[in-house]
């Protein structure tokens, strides 16, 4: 029998958003505890969720990861994992005050923010930080130049932005922000402060803006689209708000493919799936079988760019990972 054949004819299909799922960053953040867990051995603390997403979290806990939110909860002496979302610089302090041995699975993109932070700091600017208030990142992005960074969340925030000298200003933003939403926030900034510097390349990072460039460009095609990923993943939040601004006519969230309800689904011809950047793709794969099972046999996948782009593991953990290979070697 042809694939043809196999799928029966519904006029139900599934529009499968591509680019989707885990980006550089995320991968280096896994395979980070995946392998300090083979090398050292089981336990191993990763402050904060290592990426924002349950079924991540729980599958390396499965594994011997123990997942705690402050350096003073993992005994003196023993490994920690700082997440992808960076940390600030007293994180450090800290994990050197109790002689941990830390490896920072801070994302290079994030680290890219903090230096700009850093750099910036270092002029005298006031830094006009486009984030949401609270999130791992930001927190730790502040922490590098507190006195110099405040907090802009989101447009309707921009009103209560006091600097110094509007001369000597710059904003940065939080890698995992809606793209449209920022540049609103910004030219809204620059109608107060026109002298307002730009950062020298872009904060919201590739994967963000691919993944919002793909639902976009599906979102007016779906009755429904579907992101999985977890409440707490900035990227995945995003990516349902793009979708309902770009003309889906429903949006939802999802952790696990049972979480879909069937009314969701009365009624309509396309559905778009997604997924926010630290989701596996084994996840995405469970709600396509779950709409097959109702009929979403026919998936066309959309492809908006193709990335390539791959982060060396932290320095200190393929420092190890050398010794212990050159150990084995005798
Ligand atoms: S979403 Fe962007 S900034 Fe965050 S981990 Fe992935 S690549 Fe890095």
């Amino acid at each position: 029998m042809s694939e043809a054949e196999a799928t029966p004819k519904t006029g139900k299909r599934v529009l499968l958003a591509n680019p989707r799922g885990y980006c550089a960053g995320v991968d280096r953040a896994v395979q980070t505890v995946e392998e300090a867990l083979k090398l050292y051995g089981a336990p191993i603390y990763v402050r904060k969720q290592i990426v924002h997403n349950k079924h991540v979290v729980q599958t390396l806990e499965a594994r011997g990861a123990i997942f705690v939110e402050e350096n003073e909860e993992v005994p003196e002496g023993a490994t920690v994992i700082f997440s992808a979302h960076g940390v600030a610089p007293e994180v450090h302090e800290q994990a050197r005050a109790r002689s941990l041995k830390a490896i920072d699975a801070t994302c290079p993109l994030v680290t890219k923010v903090h230096h700009e932070a850093r750099r910036f700091a270092a002029d005298d600017y006031d830094i006009l930080l486009i984030g949401h208030e609270g999130h791992e990142e930001v927190i730790g992005t502040a922490g590098e130049a507190p006195a110099h960074i405040q907090l802009v969340d989101g447009p309707d925030d921009v009103e209560n932005v006091t600097v110094r000298d509007p001369e000597k200003v710059v904003w940065l933003s939080q890698t995992t922000l809606s793209v449209d939403e920022t540049l609103e926030t910004v030219a809204r900034l620059k109608k107060r402060l026109p002298l307002l510097q730009s950062p020298p390349s872009d904060d919201i990072c590739y994967a963000t803006s691919n993944r919002q460039h793909v639902v976009k460009e599906i979102a007016a095609e779906c009755d429904v689209v579907i992101v999985v990923g977890s409440r707490n993943s900035s990227n995945s939040v995003r990516l349902v708000e793009v979708a309902l601004d770009a003309g889906a006519r429903a949006g939802h969230l999802v952790d696990f493919a049972h979480e879909i309800e069937d009314a969701w689904l009365t009624g309509a011809d396309t559905v778009g799936v997604t997924s926010g950047a630290s989701v596996p793709d084994e996840l995405v794969q469970q709600v396509l079988a779950h709409l097959a099972e109702r009929g979403f046999a026919d998936v066309q996948e959309i492809t908006t760019a193709d990335e390539r782009l791959t982060f060396s593991l932290p320095q200190e953990l393929k420092r190890d990972m050398k010794a212990a290979a050159a150990a084995a070697r005798g």
